[in-house]
């Protein structure tokens, strides 16, 4: 479904970043992945993915960083010759009661989730233009739309990205670039493994579906809005949520 399209991924070497990179790399797309570091957890997701023989290559970039962007996305298109579609999906936490929460966590979650994805957008978008097309797909969050205590760095993030996301897609529609937000619920990945049990329940008895997604399930929705069948769908923001926020 994706041969021939090369697409760079942020933060695709664990989670759901990781999910949605297999995913592509099953429906053969060569990736650019990102991370924030050349670790042990990175080397083996591009070897597994290296496995399902496409074209993959690892790039260290801190997306909070506009020089390091702009360095990567020139290495990543000096290797790639073109970038065909985009997926901002790293991300992080800083969960507090705001009075609780240090400067630092505000800074660090608006910089990595919103600055970082607005950044690595900015760095591929005169490629799509050149181009004459692309597709930008940035990982949201249901809090961004419901909101959550506990979260209001976070929250306000990933609303940012939503206003993003409709801008961009606004801006760029009539040059043939496609942008949507995934807002996924609670999926089980790293970030949500500090939750303890209460909280875990607490968390099962909001959503319809009474589970906790899969990363697998963010990635099939990837897929559906990096192939031609999401072809006419521009501007919006999709839940993978099991019906957590109806
Ligand atoms: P995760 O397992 O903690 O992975 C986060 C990824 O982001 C890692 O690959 C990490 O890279 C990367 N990253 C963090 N800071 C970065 C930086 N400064 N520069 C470049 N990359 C950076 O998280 P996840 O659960 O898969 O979440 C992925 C996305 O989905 C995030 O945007 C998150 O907010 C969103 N989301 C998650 C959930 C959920 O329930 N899990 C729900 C809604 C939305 P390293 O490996 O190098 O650290």
């Amino acid at each position: 479904m994706l041969t021939g399209k090369n697409i760079v991924i942020t933060g695709g070497t664990r989670g759901i970043g990781k999910a949605i990179a297999l995913e592509y790399a099953k429906n053969h797309a060569n990736l650019a992945i990102l991370a924030t570091k050349i670790s042990e957890t990175a080397n083996d997701t591009i070897e597994e993915l290296k496995s399902l023989k496409i074209d993959v290559k690892l790039y260290a970039c801190d997306v909070r960083d506009p020089e390091q962007v702009e360095k990567t996305a020139g290495e990543i298109l000096n290797d790639f010759g073109k970038i065909d579609i985009l997926v901002n999906n790293a991300g992080i936490t800083r969960d507090n009661l705001l009075p609780a929460l240090s400067v630092k966590d505000i800074d660090d979650v608006i910089d990595v989730n919103l600055k970082g994805c607005i950044f690595v957008t900015r760095s591929f978008t005169r490629n799509f233009i050149k181009n004459k097309g692309g597709n930008v797909i940035n990982i949201s969050s249901v809090v961004g739309l419901m909101g959550n205590k506990g979260q209001t760095n976070y929250a306000a993030s990933k609303a940012g990205i939503v206003g993003f996301t409709k801008s961009f897609a606004k801006e760029y529609g009539r040059k043939n670039i496609r942008c949507n937000a995934i807002a996924p619920g609670y999926i089980a990945t790293e970030m949500t493994a500090e939750l303890n049990e209460d909280q875990t329940r607490a968390i099962k008895d909001q959503i319809t579906l009474g589970r906790l997604g899969k990363p697998e399930d963010v990635a099939k929705l990837a897929l559906f809005l990096a192939s031609d069948m999401s072809g006419y769908i521009t501007g919006e923001v999709i839940r993978v949520d099991g019906g957590m926020y109806v």
